[in-house]
């Protein structure tokens, strides 16, 4: 390091550790951490409360829908989702009220029982998931809880990298799948593009019972642009010879009331015949009360697109406020490089190694809670301790821009010191 950059870096050191003390001293009580909509955003929905009422609750084809029954979800749902979800209503379940717990469902169901075109229980089969990096630790917890491996791929900015899981899938049967979020990724807001979609469908795989968690948890969650264009898992698997490949998820937790919307899965005959029949020991069927007052909220997709459209003009401003911060205090400084979504709900920042855990806990100091270092990876380590998920959703602009002072000066702090110390 010359002379002029060490001095550079101390004057820096000195103004954003002068700075991150004056906020600390303002005891501070702001929350970044969860992708959670804000409560303007579930006003939006609120129509829902009402929308059904008794003596009013048959649906299409006459059923009580009050009572037992429909498994795989009320027929006007499915057909709705359907065309959310890009393919047919047929292959559509709309289950309960989270992603999450459709997807926990379905991999203890295969560690259990094992999938149709599989060898029997994965749990017989030491089974590994590939996991791109930086993903969703929910993903990475229900692995870790049912004791599947899990090994970790980097993603590209086209999805992940089709290289490595290639390697990784080509001679190991133990290997039995990979968690996407096609769109707008958690937490790294890549859009999987239709190279990446159709390699990921035609890729040769050891397992016969290799499956893509395709999680669409972002398809309509986009910032201002419209939805991004990505190419339909299902149709690509179909054409590669593979269509029970993909297990496509999603929920309304984010357009409508976060834990009261409906989920879904979207699948082959095949996988949805195998996910009815599993899931058939649990429930007698899902609320469909809640499915009914869904239909009759968006009536069709061009009203989930319009109600989509409202939730940017709230999120967007947010968005901004950490773009227009990041670039403030840290553009052009090389201590940090950060993400410039279009769509979904989070920014992720990475900072120079091995500095992402203390800035993380500065911030707690300071009132700021960020979410845990190494969250973002497989058993919550991050290899270079640099990756911060920022969640802009739930705080308001003001907020924002509060904890983002914070954050980057606590960044630019700790960052310069550690290049200061070699
Ligand atoms: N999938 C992804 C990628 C998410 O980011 C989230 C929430 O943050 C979920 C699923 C949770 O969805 P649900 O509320 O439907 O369980």
């Amino acid at each position: 390091m010359t002379a002029l950059e060490k001095a550079t870096l101390e004057s820096r050191n000195k103004d954003a550790s002068a700075r991150f003390e004056r906020y600390r001293g303002r005891n501070l009580s702001l929350d970044m951490t969860r992708g959670k909509p804000s409560p303007e955003q579930l006003d939006l929905a609120d129509d829902l409360l009402t929308l059904v009422q008794g003596g009013d609750t048959k649906g299409e084809d006459g059923t009580d829908l009050r009572n037992y029954g429909g498994l795989a979800g009320i027929p006007e749902a499915r057909r709705l989702f359907a065309e959310y979800l890009d393919t047919t209503p047929d292959r559509v379940i709309v289950a309960g009220n989270a992603s999450l717990a459709v997807m926990w469902d379905t991999l203890a169901n295969a560690m259990m029982y094992g999938m149709p075109d599989g060898d029997g229980p994965w749990k017989d089969q030491s089974p590994k998931i590939i996991c791109p990096v930086p993903g969703y630790d929910r993903h990475f917890a229900i692995c870790e809880r049912l004791g599947i491996d899990m090994i970790n791929v980097p993603m590209t900015e086209d999805g992940p990298d089709l290289e490595a899981v290639k390697a990784l899938v080509a001679d190991d049967a133990s290997v039995k799948a990979i968690w996407c979020v096609p769109k707008y990724s958690n937490p790294s807001g890549e859009v999987y593009s239709d190279a990446t979609v159709d390699a990921l469908a035609s890729i040769p795989t050891a397992a016969k019972d290799f499956r893509l968690l395709w999680d669409n948890a972002y398809s309509v969650h986009h910032l201002g642009e419209g939805p991004a264009p990505l190419k339909d898992i299902i149709t690509a698997c179909e054409k590669a010879g593979n269509p029970n490949r993909p297990l496509v998820f999603g929920s309304t937790s984010k357009i409508t009331h976060a834990g009261a919307g409906v989920a879904l899965i979207a699948a082959s005959p095949v996988n949805v015949e195998d996910h009815l029949k599993k899931i058939s020991f649990a429930t007698i069927g899902p609320d469909k009360i809640n499915q009914l007052r869904h239909v009759r909220f968006f009536k069709n997709m061009d009203g989930i697109l319009a109600h989509m459209q409202k939730h940017a003009d709230i999120v967007a401003p947010k968005f901004k406020a950490v773009d227009d911060a990041l670039e403030a205090r840290l553009g052009g400084t090389g201590l940090a490089t950060w993400t410039k979504p279009k769509g979904g709900y989070f920014v992720s920042v990475d900072v120079v190694d091995g500095c992402a855990k203390e800035v993380i806990k500065r911030c707690g100091d300071a009132g700021v809670k960020i979410t845990p270092a190494g969250a973002t990876y497989p058993y919550g380590k991050d290899p270079h301790d640099r990756n911060i998920r920022i969640a802009p959703t739930l705080p308001s602009v003001d907020e924002i821009q509060t904890a983002m002072e914070v954050l980057t000066a606590a960044i630019e702090a700790v960052c310069t010191e550690k290049l200061l110390k070699g």
